[in-house]
């Protein structure tokens, strides 16, 4: 892999590209115990901006608490480590991937408590539109994978995990073999829950439906801002279960995440919504989000944190 920046943060040190590695018999690549993050800095008039860090990196100590990961560090220390990534490689705008991972902890898939090793890594690197400019610009061309999302009471699908994107992996990979942009997943329960690495959002008559926590889905940090930001404009935002036919009756489609950021989705198997491509309510809360960048609109939530050292 070409280097995306010039150092990685590992346990502690900032370390070069190339030397930032780890052992085959690592517990995370044979087993998937890594919990993960990823987080947007954006360049502002005021200079580069995390967003929603502080956010982020208390997810993704909660998605350790839920494998009974030990981080060997606070949450304001990863929060400062991420910083310290995205400065010392000069990026004014970058996407952050913090990982906490089980590293050499013996081959068996239970570790002894006292080999519970955790390594943590911080990378950060240009990342540009995750589902392409045209799927930003005009929408994806989505559809319903036959992969049924991580059931309830199999692996909590509330966790940012590594193992969790075998999931997301196989409902991406059969969209695309199936000539689409991206798929999306119903629950165990038939009910739709979200994209491969994405929520997901129907518009209908006006209102904002999305699936709720209760739906199979990972709590993101861009769909709860783009909660927040449609009820400030008095759009009403209803989070229930859904049907798959919401899909095909939609006005508008949108998918949101850190990497997707909003992707209007312009047709779900084959059939367009109703905008074909971002409509009017997407396209408002695009214009609010993209304000906070651009400074047109105001950071009322305080989402915006400076990269600079404290
Ligand atoms: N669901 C899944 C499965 C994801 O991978 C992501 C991306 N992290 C999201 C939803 C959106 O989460 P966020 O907005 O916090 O990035």
């Amino acid at each position: 892999m070409r280097p995306l920046a010039d150092t990685i943060w590992v346990n502690g040190e900032m370390t070069p590209w190339a030397e930032a590695k780890i052992h085959v018999l690592s517990h995370a690549l044979h087993y998937g115990t890594s919990v993960f993050e990823g987080i947007r800095v954006y360049e502002t008039p005021d200079g580069p901006r995390g967003f929603r860090l502080t956010d982020h990196v208390r997810r993704l100590f909660d998605s350790a608490r839920m494998y009974h990961f030990p981080l060997p560090y606070t949450e304001a220390e990863l929060v400062a480590a991420c910083k310290t990534v995205v400065r010392e490689n000069g990026f004014r705008s970058a996407y952050i991937r913090p990982i906490a991972f089980l590293g050499a902890c013996g081959m068996g898939v239970t570790p002894q408590p006292e080999n519970m090793n955790v390594d943590i890594a911080i990378a950060a690197f240009p990342w540009g539109a995750y589902l392409g400019d045209d799927a930003l610009k005009n929408g994806v061309d989505a559809c319903v994978s036959s992969w049924s999302r991580i059931a309830p009471n199999t692996v909590p699908s509330g966790a940012k995990a590594g193992g969790n994107y075998l999931s997301s992996y196989l409902i991406g990979r059969e969209a695309r073999v199936g000539g689409f942009g991206e798929g999306i997943a119903l629950g165990t329960d038939g009910r739709l829950s979200e994209g491969a690495g994405e929520n997901l959002f129907v518009v209908k008559d006006g209102r904002i439906l999305t699936p709720s926590a209760a739906s199979s889905i990972l709590m993101g940090i861009t769909r709860d801002s783009v909660i927040r930001l449609a009820r400030a404009q008095g759009i009403e935002v209803v989070e229930q279960t859904l049907p798959r036919e919401a899909l095909y009756v939609a006005d508008e489609v949108f998918m949101t995440g850190t990497a997707a950021e909003i992707t209007p989705v312009r047709s779900i198997d084959g059939i367009a919504t109703r905008a074909n491509g971002p409509g009017s309510v997407t396209q408002a809360i695009n214009a609010a989000f993209r304000g906070l960048f651009d400074g047109t609109t105001p950071d009322r939530f305080g989402w915006l944190e400076s990269i600079e050292a404290v």
